[in-house]
């Protein structure tokens, strides 16, 4: 084969059956981008600032209880946390969040909300501008177990964005074959890189793993703070040579 369109003659790559720079290995499917943020082209849209029909209530039946307004999502203090209908395992997902324009309370109590992936593992959302906590309750922290690298928060009212790459967890029987790995940019900074979980998110105790379902929905906390969310996607992320 000519150098362009690959080799048969090189070593195989160890773990595969394809050679070094093997021309017949799959093709990477091809992926349009999205504009400013939106989502590219084999995404699927959890919220385009029209409705909450990707949503449903998470811990009582029936719809999402936020309200959707001027192409947002807002939560609506005491209708509780929402999930997604759909469920997914490892993926990537991306978010954009304001806190309350009006500033109330301190710590934790201001502008407090959080995504939890699998409906267990949250990634803190804070209004942090101006307003310090414990680390590891920081906005984009993995709450209670890593504080994020920085605190790259913008004022109160401006538009943050999530960009979260999640490897679900493993379990072999009742114990963790693989931990839960997550990579998290916020305002296109890094926070996390690849740090692996010690659990689900817990409040004021150790996180431990039991085993779940290998996939979950994405869920968005009701902390009682009126925290605005908008252009939500995700995408599947499969292993290499995978349609
Ligand atoms: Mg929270």
């Amino acid at each position: 084969m000519s150098s362009g369109l690959g080799y048969n003659d090189t070593p195989i790559v160890p773990g595969t059956r394809w050679h070094v720079h093997d021309g017949d290995r799959m093709q990477p499917p091809v992926v349009t981008p999205g504009n400013a943020g939106g989502p590219p082209s084999d995404a699927i849209s959890l919220f385009d600032g029209k409705d909450l029909s990707q949503w449903e209530a998470a811990h009582r039946t029936g719809p999402a209880g936020w309200k959707v307004e001027n192409g947002t999502m807002e939560v609506v203090p005491g209708t509780g946390n929402i999930r997604t209908k759909l469920k997914f395992g490892d993926l990537q997902l991306h978010v954009e969040m304001a806190s309350p324009t009006t500033i109330k309370g301190e710590g934790q109590g201001r502008g407090n909300s959080g995504i939890f992936l699998m409906g267990l593992y949250e990634v803190q959302v804070l209004d942090n501008y101006n307003n310090p906590t414990y680390p590891d309750g920081t906005v984009g922290s993995i709450y209670g177990q890593y504080p994020p690298l920085v605190n790259a928060m913008r004022a109160p009212g401006e538009w943050n964005t999530y960009d979260i790459i999640w490897q679900a967890p493993r379990f072999d029987g009742y114990t963790v074959a693989i931990p839960a790995k997550v990579t998290v940019l916020f305002n296109n900074v890094v926070l996390h890189h690849a740090v692996e979980l010690q659990g689900p998110t817990q409040h004021r105790v150790l996180a431990n793993y039991s085993p779940h379902a290998p996939t979950g929905p994405i869920e968005l906390q009701d902390h009682g703070d009126l925290v605005k969310f908008r252009n939500i996607w995700v995408r599947g992320v499969k292993g290499y040579d995978h349609p």
